[in-house]
Order: C-alpha cells, then structure tokens, then sequence
C-alpha cells in the first residue's frame, strides 16, 4: 500500500485502514441521522423507478405466446383478508373452476400476502382467459386484477396496494396498447350487477395517476 510508512509492519497498515474506514463509515450513519424534530424523511417515489418497472417485466412474462389483451379490469376481493392462493383454492373447490383462481393478478394488503405484493396467476402464466366476470366475450380479452379487500363494506385501498396498481395498470396498458378508455372497474361490464371494486375504490385517481406517469414519461422521451 503506497501510504504505508516504512517502519509500519503490514498489520498494522491493514488495522489503521480499518480503523479509518469505521470512522468514515460512522460519520455518514451520523450524518444520516434526523437531528431535527421536523426533519421530513422524503420516501422515494415508486412508481416510476426503472427498477420498479424491470421487476415488472420479469414478473409478468408469460410461459407461452401472449393473448390479445384489450381490456384491464379491477375487481376486490370483497373479503377483509385473502392471497392469490386462497382465491384460488375456493375458485377449484367451491366454484369448480378448472383453471382455479379467476384473475390473472392479485394485489395483497398485507394480511396473507405482502402489503401491495403483485401476485401472477396461473392463468397469466399460460395465457389462459380469465374468469373474473360473468361476461365470457370479455374474459377471452380483458386482464383481471384483484385487489384484497372489501372495498364497499370496508375501507379503502391501503397505499402499497394503489402504488403498485398504478404500477402494474400502467405497465400492462403500455405493452398491450390498451387505452386509458379500456381500464374498467368490474362494474362497467354490464351482464350481472356487482359494487365490484366497491364504492371506495379511488377509480377517479387511478386514472388521474395513469394520465400523470403517461404525461410525465412522454415528456421524457422528448427530452
Ligand atoms: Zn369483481
């Protein structure tokens, strides 16, 4: 090491280099510290890391030749508590749904899955239509998303769930070219009435948010 002086044995070159680094490595703990009570500790915004969307992609690629997707349907689940897994194994059992769990994606709130965790269904995997609606014409072409949690009865959204269906909206519209005009809530589909995804569910904002990252990331692209 160059800034060894001569008389200094190799040992105690490497224990001052150590000594040096933990010093380094403290003051920036210190520094870090909020040493003021007001001092705002800015989350970092999800959803337009390039990460967050790399994740995305590796995460929704199929096992098999993709559909034509044309529609995006959000749907809840309309229990306080569920996973994809869950859902599933009342889809097959109880419902006799061959392909088991209706949708293509689940959004957990935290209760059997993580909080806003993307879970891919089986039918997302092999491309299979879904389920989700009674409605069979629309199935063949819309992708269902299930959110956990009862969203007429119940509260709201919990804000892990939105960011990352504000995520997972946009990453599909923009890949399968589906229009802001296309992202429905299950109660668009005129065939048998539901509150599905509950009056609760902030669709006004889902699409304010999808119309902000489009306008945003096409700004981008012009830069
Ligand atoms: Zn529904």
């Amino acid at each position: 090491m160059y800034f060894l002086n001569k008389n200094m044995n190799k040992h105690e070159g490497i224990i001052r280099c150590l000594s040096l680094s933990m010093i380094v490595i403290a003051s920036g703990l210190f520094i870090s510290l909020p040493f003021f009570k007001n001092t705002k500790i800015e989350k970092p915004e999800r959803h337009e890391s390039a990460s967050c969307m790399s994740n995305l992609d590796q995460l929704c690629r199929p096992d098999t030749k993709e559909r034509q997707w044309e529609y995006i349907v959000i749907h809840h689940s309309a229990t306080a508590k569920g996973n994809a897994a869950r859902f599933d194994y009342y889809h097959k059992k109880t419902r006799g749904w061959e392909y088991g769990l209706a949708y293509h994606f689940v959004i957990g709130n935290g209760s059997f899955s993580g909080d806003g965790e993307v879970e891919v269904g089986n039918r997302w995997k092999k491309q299979i239509h879904g389920a989700h609606t009674a409605n069979m014409n629309c199935n063949r072409v819309a992708i269902g998303i299930c959110l956990v949690g009862d969203f007429e009865n119940g509260g709201a959204p919990t804000d892990n769930q939105f960011e990352s269906l504000v995520n997972l909206v946009q990453y599909l519209s923009r890949k399968y070219n589906i229009p802001s005009s296309n992202i429905l809530e299950h109660k668009d589909i005129h065939q048998k009435a539901t509150a599905c995804p509950g009056k609760n569910f902030p669709f006004a904002e889902l699409k304010t948010r999808l119309l902000q990252v489009a306008s945003k990331s096409n700004n981008h692209k012009e830069l």
